[in-house]
This record gives C-alpha cells, sequence and structure tokens, in this order.
C-alpha cells in the first residue's frame, strides 16, 4: 500500500488565504493587524524563518516589524524592547525567535510578552489555559498538526495517538491539543522502553524528535496517520524529517512529507494567531467605548 500524501505546501496556502481574508475585513473596520518579531544574533536558520514569516505576513496583509540586535545583547534591553512592544497598541502579536544565542535566558523574555500578544502561546498563563481547555493562542506547530489531521479527515475521537518528544514548544502541548480532541495520547521521549512497539500501537504517529530516520516501517501500523514535525539536514545535507519516509510511506495511510508537511503551517498558524489577536484587541477597543 501507499499511503496519501499530506500536502502541507498547499493546506498552508489555503489558511494563508484565509487569514488574508479576515484581515481585510478586520482592515475594513480600521484595524490594521500587527506582528512585531524579535531576531537575536546571525543564526542563519533563525534569519531564513524570520525573512520567511516577515514574506508570509506581509503577503496575508499583516504589518510587520522586525527588530533585530546583536548576540550580545544585555538581557535587561532584550525584555524592556519587549516591553515597549506591549504597549504598542499597533502590535497585536510578538514573536522572540527561539532559541536565544547563549547566556540569553529564552524563558525570562517569552514571559515578559503580555499573554495575549503572545502569538506562539508559550507564555505560563498560555500554556496554563491550554491545559484548562480555555481560549488562548495555541502553539503553531502543534496547532498546525491538528489543522493538517482536521482538513484530512484524520478522527481523532478515540484514537490512540502516539506524540514522540515532550518539548514545551510541540510534544507537550500536542498532547493537550488532542486530549482536547478525546484522542488517548502517550508521549513517548529519550527514556522511553520499546518504542517501535508503542509507536506499533498508535493510529496517530507524531515524531517530533530531531533524529533523521528515527520511525522506521516496522514501527508503524498499517494504515495509521504519520506527521513528521521533525527538520534536520540528512548526510546528503538535504532536510529530512525523523520518518524513513520512502519506507514508512508503503505502510501509513497518510503521512507527511519534509519538506512541505508540517513546516509550512507552522507559519500559517502564527499568522492566524496574529490576526485573532488583533480581532480580540479590536473587540476590546469596542466595548471599551460602549
Ligand atoms: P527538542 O526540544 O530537542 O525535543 C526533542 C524531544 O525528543 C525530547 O523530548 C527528547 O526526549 C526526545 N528524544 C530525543 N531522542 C529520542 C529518542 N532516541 N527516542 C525518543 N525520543 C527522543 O526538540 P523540538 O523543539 O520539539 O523539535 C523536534 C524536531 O522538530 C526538531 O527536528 C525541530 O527542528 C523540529 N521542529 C519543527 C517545526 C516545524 O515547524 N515543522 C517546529 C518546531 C520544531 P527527552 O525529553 O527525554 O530529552
Amino acid at each position: 500500500m501507499t499511503a496519501r500524501l499530506i500536502d502541507g505546501t498547499a493546506t498552508a496556502k489555503l489558511v494563508r488565504a484565509e487569514v488574508a481574508e479576515e484581515v481585510a475585513r478586520l482592515k475594513r473596520h480600521g484595524c490594521e493587524p500587527g506582528l512585531a518579531v524579535v531576531l537575536v544574533g546571525e543564526d542563519p536558520a533563525s534569519q531564513v524563518y524570520v525573512r520567511n514569516k516577515d514574506r508570509a505576513a506581509t503577503e496575508a496583509g499583516i504589518r510587520v516589524e522586525t527588530l533585530r540586535f546583536p548576540a550580545r545583547v544585555p538581557q535587561a534591553e532584550l525584555e524592556a524592547a519587549v516591553e515597549r512592544l506591549n504597549a504598542d497598541a499597533g502590535v497585536h502579536g510578538i514573536l522572540v525567535q527561539l532559541p536565544l544565542p547563549k547566556g540569553l535566558d529564552d524563558t525570562a523574555v517569552v514571559h515578559a510578552i503580555s499573554p495575549e500578544k503572545d502569538v506562539d502561546g508559550l507564555h505560563r498563563a498560555n500554556v496554563g489555559s491550554l491545559w484548562r481547555g480555555e481560549d488562548a493562542p495555541r502553539p503553531c506547530t502543534p496547532a498546525g498538526c491538528l489543522e493538517l489531521c482536521d482538513r484530512y479527515g484524520v478522527e481523532l475521537e478515540g484514537a490512540r495517538a502516539l506524540i514522540i518528544g515532550r518539548s514545551q514548544l510541540v510534544g507537550k502541548p500536542l498532547a493537550a491539543l488532542l486530549l482536547e480532541r478525546n484522542a488517548t495520547v502517550t508521549v513517548a521521549h529519550s527514556r522511553t522502553r520499546d518504542l517501535p512497539g508503542l509507536c506499533r500501537e498508535a493510529d496517530l504517529l507524531v515524531a517530533a524528535v530531531g533524529r533523521p530516520c528515527l520511525v522506521q516501517a516496522g514501527w508503524v501500523r498499517p494504515g495509521a496517520c504519520v506527521l513528521d514535525v521533525g527538520i534536520n539536514r540528512g548526510p546528503d545535507g538535504k532536510l529530512c524529517g525523523d520518518v524513513d519516509f520512502e519506507s514508512v510511506k508503503e505502510v501509513a495511510g497518510l503521512i507527511t512529507p519534509v519538506p512541505g508537511g508540517v513546516g509550512p503551517m507552522t507559519i500559517a498558524l502564527l499568522l492566524r494567531n496574529t490576526m485573532r489577536a488583533a480581532a480580540r484587541a479590536a473587540q476590546h477597543a469596542e466595548l471599551g467605548k460602549g
């Protein structure tokens, strides 16, 4: 059997077009959504991510401002810049490109962002809301995984979901989102015993590890949906995921490629979070008038 391919590039384009429509509607009502991106240092991968976010946001009609700092910027200066963005009514979303260079405290900078402008959904207030099932920005990559499941008809209710990886950015928030959708969730990590055996029980298998070709065909239940979050450089220098795509696609029912799977969804969901933050701010301003 050959799996059906989940086309993240095409799905992200659809989501971005929907966001652009909503942005246009907000602008007609006098609210121009604004995103501020904070980039520290010269890491080439971060520069590429920020450029891509900038381009996608501009295309969707969102005003983007990128604040660049040298790698040796003092922590206090960075947090003061975030505070200024918090106070700027034209900025609805603030994104700090992570990881920050050595010597800077990622967590402190993320927690300096106002929760309502935290479009990455990483502030502890938003993490708490997520686990309580309350309305708050959802982390972009896990939300992108769910969007792919929904748009490709993957039944989550009652499904056995296995997530490999327990990071704050992907594995943990994805577990919360899948629980919210009534999946039965297992989270595996580097100390998990018999990972291949656990994987074989999963209807939905998500790999978010950062190890090329970790997930092999023999680990996958026939017909399962496999989402590959990993972004790695293979020995040939090409981008690859955590899943051995060529062999796993012969066993899985649905599968995401790398590149062109989960990656493009992350940016699309960032734009949606920014648009929603702007819509909430506009609603509050309207209520304030009344
Ligand atoms: P991370 O913080 O390094 O977390 C990796 C997780 O994998 C950890 O929980 C670790 O376990 C677990 N792990 C490591 N080796 C393992 C093994 N052999 N077996 C089972 N579990 C293992 O990484 P991350 O930020 O979640 O990112 C994961 C991957 O996704 C990376 O390739 C990253 O580039 C990619 N990513 C992609 C997107 C996107 O938009 N597509 C977004 C974010 C990240 P311990 O907790 O026990 O150490």
